[in-house]
């Protein structure tokens, strides 16, 4: 069976794993990525990383067919690096294609991870068989991908997709993309923190205060907590987040028509508390033909999402 080296990139942990081309995980492991120390350091570390995972599952790199990688954008794919990624400072202009193609001798391609995201929940997830189909992950922000008649949409440069920053209210908050009013600056769990902070801070009434023990502590966790013990500013905070979800998903189900949207990231941990008013609002939004055939689900990768959808990507670009 084919095999592939994927690589999850992120601002903190860089996991790595060996997948085979039906999407098992045959080992992974992660690093450090100490992302401020630069790139340089973080490929050294994670190639001699990855060369031990191989000799420990006894496999050479020629075995393997190509390497995939997954990163936070927006990426200069010509050069196969990050450009301007807010959590890899100093990563601009480094080739991290060719940092990790080099040292095992195969070719290499990066993506946007929450486009590879879409593509490992396509080919291997809960999206299986759903040729238009898009990805939307919901954690610190929220990110998205879209499968269109069973292929990935990269876009004109690698960067299309980034659906968290649909304009939701162009008088809205700034955004650190430079807009104002985001879908993530309301529906993120960064968000759903911030917006109920505002609140106490105004003097609403709530249990959410103590159970996270400070302000700045408060996660959507606690507000999850005291929605269980009838909070009043829990109910208001979580029937606002799954309407602006909804309202941002209707965006979603008119413009790209999907027959399933795979909604993943921390804030999907909710489950039904979650995903039933969201799907009932989202549907209800929508254009009435266009939600008739869409569903909504929760992802089924879990916590493999980013390995398995960087190696998604590298199956499909060495066949
Ligand atoms: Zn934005």
């Amino acid at each position: 069976m084919k095999k592939v080296l994927a690589f999850d990139l992120g601002g903190t942990k860089f996991a790595f794993g060996v997948v085979a081309e039906n999407g098992e995980v045959l080992g992974s492991d992660k690093i450090e990525t100490l992302a401020k120390q630069g790139p340089e350091q973080a490929i050294q570390r994670v190639n001699l990383a990855a060369q031990s995972l191989l000799q420990k599952l006894n496999i050479k790199p020629e075995e393997l067919i190509g390497i995939g990688i997954a990163s936070p954008g927006p990426l200069d794919i010509s050069k196969g690096c990050v450009d301007g990624s807010p959590n890899l400072p100093g990563w601009t202009g480094y080739s991290i294609e060719q940092g990790l193609s080099t040292f095992f001798n195969l070719p290499a391609r990066i993506d946007n991870d929450a486009n590879a995201a879409a593509l490992g929940e396509y080919k291997f997830g809960a999206g299986k068989n759903k040729k238009n189909m898009v990805y939307l992950t919901v954690s610190t922000g929220i990110g998205g991908g879209v499968i269109v008649d069973g292929r990935l949409m990269r876009g004109a440069n690698g960067n299309a997709a980034e659906l968290g920053h649909l304009t939701l209210n162009i008088n809205g908050p700034a955004c650190p993309c430079g807009a104002n009013g985001c879908f993530e600056m309301y529906a993120s769990g960064t968000a759903i923190a911030r917006r109920t902070r505002e609140a106490i801070q105004a003097g609403a009434p709530s249990q959410i205060l103590s159970l996270a023990g400070s302000l700045e502590k408060i996660t959507t966790h606690h507000i999850l907590d005291a929605l269980q013990k009838e909070d009043e500013l829990a109910k208001k905070i979580w029937n606002e987040t799954t309407e602006y979800l909804g309202r941002g998903l209707a965006v979603v189900i008119n413009t790209f028509n999907p027959e399933l949207i795979v909604v993943g990231g921390g804030v999907t941990a909710a489950g039904e508390l979650l995903f039933k008013p969201v799907r009932e609002k989202a549907l209800r939004y929508a254009f009435p033909r266009l939600a008739a055939v869409c569903s909504i689900v929760p992802a089924g990768l879990g916590s493999n999402v980013g390995v398995v959808g960087a190696a998604a990507c590298a199956f499909e670009s060495t066949p």
